[in-house]
């Protein structure tokens, strides 16, 4: 299949094959002539399957083939509603890459920054916005933003929305959008939440489908490594000595681990950044222009930091931790090979996640396969749950001990409060 077969006009058919797109991908195959049609739809989909093109795509001709309607002065036509700010900025980026040649202007909003360009651009007039929920209601509030004529709505990574705890946020959006519209829904997962949200959204929609379950196991080889969790660090040493892995992105389940690897790989030399939710805006822009620059090697990054980010080719993802629930594996591993490129995913298992190793591959229906050279194979059982309740009650006497003797040397008498 071509893009000209998708009947895409000849403006964005020129970007498109501008940007090296040389065929459309599952999704956007699906998506387009559906969206084109003007039907609602309910799409799996997660990032890196092609899905930002397969929705931009078609909205931009909408608005196009209407421009003459336009009046004087534009109004917000098109929203785009998405959970992280990298996402947000990647997909205005793709709706002006795409919609180049078409004049259709577009603006993103995100919080954790100042208000006022973001205030300015509305002003001087949009087609599309692209927001994340809690700075839309702001400034929706402040009477910067009203959807009254918004009539092509998206709610991208809708179980990510759900997770990070949008809900409301969504809800309240959803109040203020006119009832004639054409709604866009896309999830990477479709548990019983989401499908009962995009019911109250979507309007007989055509569902699409192109969950890359099998398409990551063809496109991502998956390696595994068992070790101990003290042999973790000199594990990943021995694997960065691979001078082949030039640009890694290396999963942390926690911030405060994301920190302590990023100063373990400085301490050996290896330029390494982090990037999750207590950086502040710029410095993780600068950061992940950085690392496509190939000026930081390894990027460590929370799952929420990293869902956002989108790399051209991105090779290597390092799974430091094995992540408990497996669609997060696959979401991870997913940012690899990216757009049929092959990519590489290595991830490390220490005794106590040997279990999610067993859902994961339950999930995608695969063995991955266990690397047999490794310098710290695992030696360690996980511990039973008995174990695990003795382990975790000392963990709390310790963590007593230690601050009642931070308490002593502060000269303070604060009781011990554990969370
Ligand atoms: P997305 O799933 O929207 O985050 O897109 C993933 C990546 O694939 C982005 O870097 C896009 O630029 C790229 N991409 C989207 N569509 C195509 C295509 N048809 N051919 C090649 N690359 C594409």
């Amino acid at each position: 299949m071509r893009f000209e077969d998708l009947a895409i006009i000849e403006p964005i058919l020129r970007a498109v094959k501008e940007e090296g797109y040389t065929e459309p991908t599952l999704i956007q195959e699906k998506a387009i002539p559906v969206i084109l049609n003007r039907h609602d739809v309910l799409g799996s989909a997660q990032t890196g399957t092609g899905k930002t093109a397969a929705f931009a795509i078609p909205i931009l001709q909408h608005l196009y083939n209407r421009q003459h309607e336009n009046n004087k002065t534009r109004k917000i036509k098109a929203l785009v509603i998405t959970p992280t700010r990298e996402l947000a900025i990647q997909i205005g980026e793709s709706f002006s890459v795409y919609g180049r040649y078409t004049g259709i202007r577009n603006t993103v909003i995100f919080g954790g920054v100042k208000q006022a360009s973001q205030t300015a651009s509305i002003r001087n007039g949009i087609d599309v916005l692209v927001a994340t929920p809690g700075r839309l209601l702001d400034l929706m509030d402040q009477g910067y933003v009203r959807l009254h004529d918004i009539e092509y709505f998206v709610l991208d990574e809708a179980d990510r929305m759900l997770d990070m705890g949008f809900i409301h946020d969504i809800r309240k959006i959803i109040a203020k959008l006119p009832l004639k519209r054409q709604s866009l829904f896309f999830s990477a997962t479709m548990p019983g939440n989401i499908v009962d949200l995009s019911k109250k959204i979507l309007l007989n929609p055509q569902k699409i489908e192109a969950t890359p379950k099998a398409t990551t196991a063809e496109t991502v080889q998956q390696y595994l490594y068992y070790t101990n969790k003290a042999t973790k660090k000199d594990l990943l040493n021995h694997i960065l000595n691979d001078s082949a892995l030039t640009q890694v992105l290396l999963f942390s389940k926690t911030k405060h681990g994301a920190d302590k690897i990023t100063k373990h790989l400085k301490s050996r030399n290896i330029s390494a950044a982090a990037i999750h939710g207590d950086k502040g805006q710029n410095q993780r822009q600068k950061v992940l222009l950085q690392f496509k620059e190939g000026h930081i090697r390894v990027l460590v990054a929370t799952d929420i930091a990293a869902r956002g980010i989108d790399i051209d080719k991105l090779k290597y993802v390092i799974n430091y931790d094995i992540p408990n629930i497996s669609e997060t594996y696959v979401h991870r591993i997913g940012r690899a090979g990216r757009a049929g490129e092959e990519g590489v995913s290595i991830s490390i298992c220490e005794p106590e996640e040997n279990g999610y190793v067993r859902d994961i591959e339950k999930l995608i229906s695969q063995k991955i396969e266990v690397v047999k050279n490794n310098p710290f194979p695992q030696t360690e059982k996980p511990m039973t749950s008995a174990e695990k309740t003795i382990w975790e009650k000392e963990k709390l006497i310790r963590k007593k001990e230690q601050f009642a003797a931070r308490n002593q040397r502060l000269g303070r008498t604060k009781s011990f409060r554990y969370k």
